[in-house]
């Protein structure tokens, strides 16, 4: 992990040293503090940005030396664009920022806008947020110092706002949803030799030290629950399988909890319906769901979240050894309905069953959100730029689109219905664990819903977002971390208080 940056907010003046950020607009106007560091060097930035052609486009930024008379080393120019950004953009101007500031050092950024406005505190903070995903790297394996900026210092960041204690306040918050998405990137970017079952319930019981409470439940535990469906998943690894509870209790005594599900096969090899080798080595992204979990349960318990929330996530390893599950096995899952095993590749959605009965059936939640890296067919209808979003209910449907286009961890609704629901009927159980090539992953959701019952629930598919998503201005790494800043903003936009 690279070192991450010391962020702070100080009041709007002329920096006195290190490297000084300044924004422009698409006129390339500066603000007050920017036009007088320009006549100082005696209009040397807007010859600059003439020179080089820089048009203040939004996430474009320019790099200058600063001239010898003034006390800087460096000047970073960045676009705004001609609007005005919204709250994910503001983020990735942030991320776009930290981009162009190469190795650590002093920086202050001059958070204001053309016209002498400074911008808002809450978009100040999220600028800060923007860097804080963006500076994350993910080099521990490698040994060579040449590798990267493995050893460099984290940059010393201020943000110069007009709203300091505005600024600090939204940041505040902000900082805990930022270290649970680098959370789940850790998690995610972690090989499955390191991160297997238990070491990935060890990684969730550390939430204790923040006030959650963890309950691991240990193979003997599920089979006493009659969680064959999961446990069917886990018979071909040498390494048994966990599932871990995680309750924050952030709000009233007695109000109904929201629940969280994760997805978590540490690897997945397809089992006896073994996958092909290429691409193989990211299926130590399968867990992409699961991580997802504990890092929102990071960020609601460090923000001090006004709500009870429980994550639950089932932890297994897919292999296919002597003992591993068949194709046409059947297992009886812990609600009772029995499935038809067609292909063992299918096995995320069996993990779910188990784990969605369990969390419903124990924690009467008042909606429950599952997160998994569940199907490829996801991957090639929405490709991975949105999640796919599958609900039994339109308001959830319309609060998770409003949070994905404020944060930027975007979903598009798909749907579920009767006709897709009836290709996962089996000729021998209550339903086959796979719909065929068309509309897998509907399918893959008609499956789950028949877990859920009457709860309200969502399942997000993450296969194309959690994991090997293309790098953007805030996310670098094979883990992305997506859906914890959804979720977190859903529950505060909607449950707390
Ligand atoms: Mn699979
Ligand atoms: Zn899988």
């Amino acid at each position: 992990m690279t070192a991450s940056p010391t962020i702070r907010f100080v009041e709007s003046s002329r920096p006195t040293e290190g490297s000084v950020v300044l924004f422009v607009d698409d006129t390339r106007a500066l603000g007050a503090i920017g036009q007088a560091l320009d006549e100082e060097a005696g209009g040397l930035l807007t010859r600059a940005m003439d020179l080089a052609k820089f048009k203040g486009k939004r996430l474009k930024t320019m790099e200058l030396l600063a001239p010898a008379h003034l006390p800087y080393d460096r000047i970073v120019i960045a676009g705004l664009g001609s609007d005005t950004p919204g709250e994910a953009e503001w983020t990735s101007i942030g991320g776009a920022v930290l981009g162009a500031l190469s190795g650590g050092g002093t920086v202050t950024v001059v958070a204001e806008r053309p016209g002498d406005e400074s911008i808002a505190a809450a978009d100040a903070a999220r600028i800060a947020l923007g860097m804080m995903l963006r500076a994350y790297g993910f080099d521990r394996y490698k040994t060579k110092s040449d590798n990267g900026d493995k050893d460099a210092p984290g940059a010393d960041i201020s943000v110069a706002v007009a709203d300091v204690s505005g600024a600090e306040a939204v940041w505040q918050a902000l900082k805990g949803v930022g270290e649970g998405v680098i959370l789940a990137r850790e998690l995610v970017n972690e090989p499955a030799n390191v991160l297997g079952p238990v070491e990935f319930a060890e990684k969730a019981a550390a939430l204790a030290e923040l006030g959650v409470e963890v309950e691991i439940l240990e193979e003997p535990d599920m089979r006493a629950l009659g969680m064959n469906a999961l446990l069917g998943v886990s018979q071909g690894s040498e390494r048994p399988p966990r599932l871990v509870v995680m309750r924050w209790q952030g709000g009233a005594k007695d109000a109904q909890p929201l629940a969280v599900v994760g997805k978590g096969v540490v690897f997945d090899t397809g089992g006896i319906s073994i996958k092909p080798a290429a691409g193989m080595e990211d299926m130590k992204g399968d867990m992409g769901g699961a991580a997802t979990v504990v890092g929102l349960m990071h960020a609601l318990a460090s923000r001090k979240a006004n709500a009870n929330v429980v994550g639950v996530i089932g932890l297994v390893e897919n292999m296919p050894d002597g003992k591993a599950q068949r194709p046409g096995d059947i297992v009886t899952s812990m609600q009772g309905q029995t499935i038809e095993i067609i292909n063992t590749d299918a096995e995320g959605r069996l993990v779910l069953a188990d784990a969605l009965h369990y969390t419903i059936d124990r924690f009467k939640p008042r909606f429950v959100v599952d997160l998994a890296t569940l199907t490829g067919a996801v991957i090639i209808a929405l490709g991975h730029f949105n999640a796919g979003l599958f609900t039994n209910d339109d308001g959830l449907a319309d609060e998770f689109s409003a949070a994905g286009i404020a944060t930027g961890d975007a979903v598009w609704r798909l749907p579920v219905s009767a006709e897709y629901d009836k290709l996962i009927d089996s000729k021998f159980a209550d339903m086959k664990n796979t719909g065929g090539r068309a509309a897998g992953s509907i399918t893959a959701a008609q499956f789950l819903k028949r877990f859920v019952g009457d709860t309200p629930w969502v399942h997000l598919d993450i296969a194309g977002t959690g994991m090997g998503a293309p790098a953007n201005e805030i996310s670098r790494t094979f883990g992305s971390g997506f859906g914890v800043r959804l979720i977190d903003r859903v529950i505060a936009d909607h449950y707390e208080g």
